[in-house]
């Protein structure tokens, strides 16, 4: 067996020692006789994992006790709607538009209501994060959205904009305990987990409780309303059962790693070494503004779409994989989670400067 390093932005890399224990107990879980997959979420066995999944996760992120934990289902983008059908109830929301994923967001919630764009970084393809220290926000807006961290762009805000007193509701899918956070600013946070937690299908929603009501948007679907999942404890109907236990071991790595202030030192490390060869390099170059740059999500340029090419096979036959950036803007991304470890950075460094001689 042997493992790559893995850079892809998502599904993305998960720690080894989680998907070694998944392994060992797959066929007998704690003495159960079966694998979680096979079990009844009502099972007392999996109640014990699901509980313990949102403690470790309330604990590492510090949540306060007037938030839910919600473990859904749909991917980040059933949130794009499910944010305006459960929260607009004037009918209007304000967009910070500065990616692809903020953009569709926007779009979708403009089938609900009026959804404001009030500050946007397309003029620059998305290249910065704007200055939003005094947007222009309708009055009556019920939100100001947010994507903290552009997973393709690369970008991700160093402080949140002000809101001017309105709820703010981000997707950190991203940059999901990367870093620690202060709960209390948000409204609504909320992640699709395979970039940063987890595998694919499970999305995690901290929700204020004040913003958890019946007065939805009319029409709203009873599985899309928070309030269904929020009062059954996400166990309305059948979880994303085997993937929020996986999302649960992660969570107890994060805690044996140190929890998120030490996984921040960690990401900074890593990033460094990464942005401080761009800097200095000849040939590659990072594609953002220095002061928004992603700890998670690194995009870079040689500016030669055939050597862009070049380097991306050789990168992979050298054990590199999954750099070549998103189709909508080409070059290379590396994204660097939490599970990458610094020597998959260091090597991947050595790598592009050989590259760099020989070209
Ligand atoms: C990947 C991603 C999404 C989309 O996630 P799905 O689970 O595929 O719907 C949304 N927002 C951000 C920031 C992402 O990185």
């Amino acid at each position: 067996m042997s493992r790559v390093y893995n850079f892809s932005a998502g599904p993305a890399v998960l720690p080894e020692e989680v998907l070694r224990e998944a392994a060992e107990e797959m066929l007998d879980y704690k003495g159960s006789g079966m694998s979680v997959m096979e079990m009844s979420h009502r099972s007392k066995t999996y109640d014990g994992i699901i509980k313990e999944a949102e403690a470790d996760l309330r604990e590492l992120m510090n949540i306060p006790d007037n938030y839910k934990v919600l473990f859904l289902q749909g991917g980040a983008s059933q949130q794009f709607a499910m944010i305006p059908m459960n929260l607009m109830k004037n009918k209007k929301a304000a967009y910070i538009v500065t990616g692809q994923w903020a953009k569709k967001a926007f779009q979708e919630a403009g089938n609900y209501g009026e959804a404001v764009k009030v500050a946007s970084s397309e003029d620059e393809t998305f290249s910065y994060i704007p200055d939003c220290s005094d947007l222009d926000i309708p009055e009556d807006a019920d939100y100001v959205y947010i994507c903290e961290n552009n997973t393709i762009y690369g970008t991700k805000y160093k402080t949140l904009p002000n809101t001017k007193g309105h709820t703010l509701v981000a997707d950190v899918s991203s940059c999901f305990l990367s870093e620690p956070v202060d709960v209390s600013k948000y409204g609504v946070i909320y992640g699709g987990v395979q970039k940063n937690i987890g595998p694919a299908g499970v999305v995690i929603v901290i929700i204020r409780e004040d913003l958890i009501t019946e007065d939805t948007l009319p029409g709203t679907p009873t599985m899309l309303k928070y309030k269904t999942h929020a009062d059954a404890d996400s166990l309305y109907n059948t979880p994303p059962a085997y993937g929020i236990y996986i999302c649960g071991k992660v969570f107890k790595w994060l805690k044996k790693m140190g929890g998120l202030g030490a996984m921040k030192q960690h990401n900074e490390e890593k990033a460094k070494i990464l942005y401080d060869f761009l800097d200095q390099s000849k040939m590659f170059k990072g594609t953002v503004r220095k002061e928004d740059r992603s700890l998670m999500n690194v995009p870079f340029i040689t500016g030669d779409k055939e050597l862009d090419a070049k380097f991306v096979k050789e990168a992979e036959a050298a054990g590199f994989v999954n750099l070549k950036g998103h189709r909508t803007v080409g070059g290379m991304r590396a994204s660097i989670y939490n599970a990458m470890p610094k020597e998959g950075v260091e090597k991947l460094v050595a790598f592009m400067k050989k590259f760099e001689e020989e070209n």
